[in-house]
């Protein structure tokens, strides 16, 4: 595999190369890398991980490099190595089986990247958010409780449309607040600080308190559902009560006003299924993974036109999974778009 022309191509290219042999041995390395880790082909050929991993970071890569390495398949990792200069640098890694034809298996290439400025640029932005959303959050509760303060005092004795103009301001003043949550809440997940309080109930009612709120916001609209199962689920009242909103919020968001938006709950092999469809804009399926992403919105001029951050379907996903559920989208541009997600049903014995 490592012939005269490979070592060109590898030596010009921009990344940080590597190559094992089918038993896991380096057999060579790229200048990049040499140059990177200060070493020649000679020392980094007998790679030493205690020395040359950051000591946090040796077993979750060895473990992960060492399954791919068995069941031959790609992989990638981000992890601290060391630099020529001793400092221990974030760098992310692909590591990729390579076959050849009568002989099979030959070992593995990996390229690598210097992500380390983008990793401290990341952990400067999320500390950011955290200390501005904090600080955004204590003027905020303030803020409601003047408001409600001053709501109760003029409501009997303020001009006559108080109680409309009150009620205005407590909806904007709530839509900052859950912005603003949304933010911490990201943050959290991201770091591994994100709660959850488990307890048994039945899932019907999370949806039904949901679909009530929303009816109450949006009278105008025409939130169709059908009050059935009461089957009991073990999770987060209140996680999934920010899901059911999370995809509500959007369905009437990215629709007509006198369209429908219909939640469906179903039970299907010991999964509640929760449906949410609307007839909006819709999705390209191009964007179908994508939207899962933090802060992704869907580009073009229509799309950015409606107000967001990107951040609802991230948080609603990772509650998902952490209720070792899956959530799925199916849409068609300017036709329809179905979010649906199945969560495991309490088992009864
Ligand atoms: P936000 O709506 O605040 O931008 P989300 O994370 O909830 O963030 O959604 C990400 C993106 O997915 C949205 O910006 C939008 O482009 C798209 N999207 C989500 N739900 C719908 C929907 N029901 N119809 C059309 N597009 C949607």
């Amino acid at each position: 595999m490592i012939d005269e022309t490979f070592i060109k191509v590898a030596d010009n290219a921009p990344l940080m190369l590597w190559v094992t042999d089918k038993n896991n041995k380096f057999v060579y390395f790229n200048k990049n890398w040499l140059s990177f880790r200060g070493k020649s082909m000679e020392e980094e050929i007998s790679f030493d991980w205690n020395t040359s991993v950051y000591p946090q970071d040796i077993s979750r890569v060895k473990k992960k490099v060492s399954r791919s390495f068995e069941d031959r398949k790609p992989y990638k990792i981000e992890y601290r190595i060391k630099r020529y200069d001793n400092t221990f640098r974030w760098i992310i890694e692909s590591g990729n089986p390579q076959f050849e034809e009568e002989v099979g298996f030959t070992g593995f290439i990996g390229t690598c990247m210097d992500i380390h400025n983008i990793k401290e640029l990341e952990k400067r932005k999320t500390e950011f958010i955290t200390a501005a959303s904090h600080e955004l959050n204590t003027p905020l509760t303030s803020l409601t409780v003047y408001l409600q303060l001053m709501e109760e005092y003029f409501i009997h004795n303020g001009p006559a449309n108080f109680k409309a103009l009150s009620l205005g301001a407590m909806q904007q003043l709530k839509k900052i607040t859950s912005l603003i949550n949304q933010l911490l809440d990201m943050n959290k997940i991201h770091s591994g600080y994100f709660s959850y309080n488990w307890s048994e109930f039945p899932f019907h009612d999370v949806v039904t308190q949901v679909v009530e709120k929303f009816r109450m916001l949006y009278p105008e609209r025409c939130i169709k559902y059908e009050a059935g199962h009461d089957s009991y689920i073990y999770g987060d009242f209140e996680r999934l009560t920010q899901v059911i909103e999370n995809l509500l919020s959007n369905a009437v968001k990215y629709s007509a006003p006198d369209t429908e938006v219909v939640v469906e709950l179903r039970e299907k092999d010991s999964n509640i299924i929760l449906e949410v469809s609307d007839n909006g804009i819709g999705i390209d399926p191009a964007f179908h993974n994508k939207i899962f992403e933090r802060f992704f919105r869907m580009p073009g001029p229509k799309a950015q036109t409606y107000p967001g951050m990107g951040m609802g379907l991230y948080l609603t996903r990772k509650i998902i999974e952490k209720h070792h559920g899956k959530i799925y989208v199916e849409s068609k541009r300017n036709e329809f778009t179905k979010f649906y997600f199945k969560l495991p049903l309490l088992k009864t014995n």
